[in-house]
């Protein structure tokens, strides 16, 4: 698979994947002076690139685990309650090696991040000598950021595909502004806010966001709202701090002009 991204080309070189192009690309080397320039799949053909994100999976590390005699989940974590705590007494596990329930389904989920890990930690620490503060962590909500170049990107909770994967009936509404009010002003960049809700409950069920460095602290209010199962109607009052340098005009705020185009779409399907 290849596209471009701006002046970029990319190319997806997909070991994994029983499609047509399995077995037929293995990466030989990347190849390069000061910096990767091309990648050398297996047969010789070099395919050039700008940079190369090696993405290869992992998986937890559980021997220890094992040698202890703790319960192992059937994907290969280790198993753990609300509080953190093993099968074993008095051990519990946080991070990557524990088991990671999704938010919304709770199925386990591969979500390996350091956001969670360090809640997770939180949530054991908390309750390590007896319970003192009950389900407060209610599986993953995914919730992560990162920059390409000179867009940024942050997601958390369901995305419309997953919705439709699980069989989550929505509704979603995308929003954009500048981060900046005038969006002429130095700096101003794209704000683009994706949101997906119940289309009757009305709660929140995700949010993507891009463009915008702000957008990686963007998320973390998503993140908040989506834990706290606030509604379409809730954000979409929600009251927002703004300054011409630091945000996007409030008459256009992505996260909160979002909420209300969905309340829209409810609204015109519920007729
Ligand atoms: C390249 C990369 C980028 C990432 N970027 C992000 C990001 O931007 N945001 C985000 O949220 N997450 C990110 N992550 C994921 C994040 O790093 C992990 O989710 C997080 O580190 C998990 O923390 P942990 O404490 O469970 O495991 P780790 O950080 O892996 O720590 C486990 C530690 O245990 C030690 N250890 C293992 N076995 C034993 C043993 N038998 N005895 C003693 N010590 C042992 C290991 O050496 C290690 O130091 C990234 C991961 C990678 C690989």
């Amino acid at each position: 698979m290849s596209g471009k991204y701006g002046k970029q080309t990319w190319h997806l070189i997909d070991r994994g994947h029983r499609g047509r192009n399995a077995g037929s690309s293995r990466v030989v080397s990347i190849d390069g002076q000061e910096k990767a320039e091309s990648v050398t799949l297996e047969g010789g053909k070099s395919i050039s690139a700008d940079m190369v994100l090696v993405s290869i999976g992992a998986r937890p590390s559980v021997d220890l685990a094992k040698a202890a005699g703790l319960r192992i989940t059937d994907k290969g974590s280790i198993w753990v309650d609300d509080y953190m705590r093993t099968s074993a007494d008095d051990i519990f596990a946080v991070g990557d090696c524990a088991l990671k329930r999704d938010f919304f389904t709770r199925r386990e989920v591969p979500v390996w991040l350091t956001s969670t890990a360090t809640a997770e930690a939180r949530n054991a620490g908390t309750n390590l000598y007896g319970i003192r503060v009950m389900n407060q962590i209610q599986g993953t909500i995914s919730a992560f950021s990162t920059k390409i170049g000179n867009v940024s990107f942050a997601s958390t909770g369901m995305t419309f595909r997953t919705c439709q994967k699980e069989g989550f009936r929505n509704v979603s509404a995308t929003c954009e502004a500048p981060d900046r009010h005038p969006g002429t002003l130095p700096d101003a960049h794209k704000l683009k806010v994706k949101l997906v809700f119940a289309d009757r409950s009305g709660i929140l069920l995700g949010g993507q966001i891009s463009g915008s460095p702000s957008a990686g602290e963007l998320i973390n209010t998503v993140a908040l709202a989506i834990q706290k199962k606030v509604t379409v109607r809730e954000l979409g009052m929600m009251q927002i701090a703004t300054h011409p340098m630091l945000t996007s005009a409030p008459t256009v705020h992505p996260l909160v002009n979002a909420a209300h185009q969905a309340l829209a779409k409810m609204r015109a399907s519920h007729k």
